[in-house]
């Protein structure tokens, strides 16, 4: 017997990040075009790219939802139709829109369902019956909602609930924000957000008669990681679990797909049970689930208001570091069961080089590099970025996988 789990949503910012995220387990990704997003700064996906990786989820029977969440003006609004037709031609899943005015044009020109963005700042049960009468089928909740509240949204709109559980925070509520307009000439509504939030501001007291100046980060956020609250987001109901991040690199795409597609595995297979939770199985599980967390970011981790409302324990104020101790190696090419691995390199590598390689399941294996050659078979000691690599073959190893490696600092 299995239990009912939910979605994994993951962010796919590029075609290489959207096909990772689906290896690793994602059961669907979200991702824009290249207009109307609010991630302008990401690759964003080509009219081909998108075809193509609406193809690939729909032959795993994964889904594609499409973010249309900028507010519009009447000039954008020209150039809609054209993306929605070919929407409606690819069959994405959905369409993810903040706007009244994208919504009712969506509903004009094409029969995608609508999910509706967390732009939108739904937080409350009169607010979802509202967008459900106006067609809405899925709410992606605003992040100031908690496990508990969304619950009961869900009852009393009888909508699906898409929540966030895992990347980084706004500051601002559901980002409604000016400071990146402000500070950067960059529009945080309109896909412009420069993320300022993060940055080291100076407070200036001497309004207030003290000669005092303090330099702080004062305004960023821990990231979000409801790992430890999944079981309640199981109990809870919540449809899909979504995870920030289109601007983050394909090793976080892969490695957050790959944990929280375990964690779910885990308990499609054991419920949620007092028993499973106190078990030393679960127990030692969630250390290893974190662990893998912990190599693609330094940031200190927050559950925000999934629980109790985020407060100042939320904010990271020690210093901006994002990056997590490992980076992507390389990604296998080719894998010849018993003779080698190609492998193209992604950062320089030698044969002294901590490296790992990371399965689609499973827990990742260490490389012990005793040889390594190029593609002529010639052996050499280090690697550049670009080149293809032949190494020993592993067991388990497959094309697509990510080989990682210990940053040196
Ligand atoms: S600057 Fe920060 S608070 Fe403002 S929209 Fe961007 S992430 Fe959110």
């Amino acid at each position: 017997m299995t239990h009912w789990v939910p979605e994994l949503l993951a962010p796919a910012g590029s075609f290489d990040k959207g096909r990772v995220a689906l290896e690793y387990g994602a059961d669907a990704i979200y991702l824009a075009g290249q207009k109307f997003g609010l991630r302008q700064a990401a690759d964003n996906f080509t009219p081909m790219e998108l075809a193509s990786i609406v193809a690939k989820a729909h032959q795993a029977r994964k889904l594609v939802y499409v973010v249309i969440n900028s507010f519009l003006h009447d000039e954008d609004l020209e150039a809609l139709p054209e993306f929605l037709s070919q929407l409606e031609e690819l069959k994405v899943d959905a369409l993810i829109v903040s706007d009244l005015g994208v919504i009712k044009t969506i509903q004009d020109h094409c029969k995608r369902p609508i999910h509706l963005s967390t732009q939108a700042s739904c937080l409350n049960s009169e607010s979802a019956k509202f967008w459900r009468n106006q067609g809405v089928t899925r709410l992606v909740l605003g992040r100031e909602t908690s496990l508990q509240e969304a619950k009961a949204i869900k009852e009393a709109s009888g909508l699906e609930i898409e929540l966030f559980i895992h990347g980084s925070m706004c500051m601002a509520y559901s980002g409604n924000c000016v400071i990146s307009n402000y500070t950067q000439g960059r529009d945080s509504n309109r896909g412009g957000c420069a993320h300022s939030c993060r940055f080291d501001y100076t407070l200036d007291f001497s309004p207030m008669g003290k000669s005092i100046e303090k330099q702080a980060y004062f305004m960023s956020s821990k990231d979000l990681e409801g790992l430890k609250l999944l079981p309640q987001f199981i109990d809870a109901k919540i449809d899909s679990l979504k995870v920030e991040g289109r601007m983050k690199s394909p090793h976080y795409a892969g490695t957050v797909s790959k944990v929280y597609s375990e964690a779910l595995d885990f308990f499609r297979l054991r419920g949620t049970g007092a028993h499973v939770l106190q078990s030393a199985e679960y127990q030692d599980a969630l250390h290893s689930w974190l662990l893998e967390l912990s190599k693609v970011t330094q940031r200190e981790a927050t559950e925000a208001s999934l629980v109790t409302k985020a407060g100042e324990t939320s904010i990271f104020s020690s210093r901006d570091q994002e990056d997590g101790p490992y980076h992507v190696a390389g990604i296998v090419l080719e894998a010849l069961e018993g003779q080698h691995l190609l492998v193209e390199v992604r950062h320089a590598f030698t044969t002294q080089s901590t490296l790992e390689l990371v399965p689609f399941k499973g827990p990742c294996r260490e490389i012990t590099l005793n040889q390594l050659s190029d593609l002529r078979s010639r052996p050499i000691e280090k690697t550049k970025p670009g080149q293809v690599v032949r190494l020993p073959w592993m067991d388990g190893a497959a094309p697509r996988q990510l080989i990682r490696q210990v940053v040196v600092q």
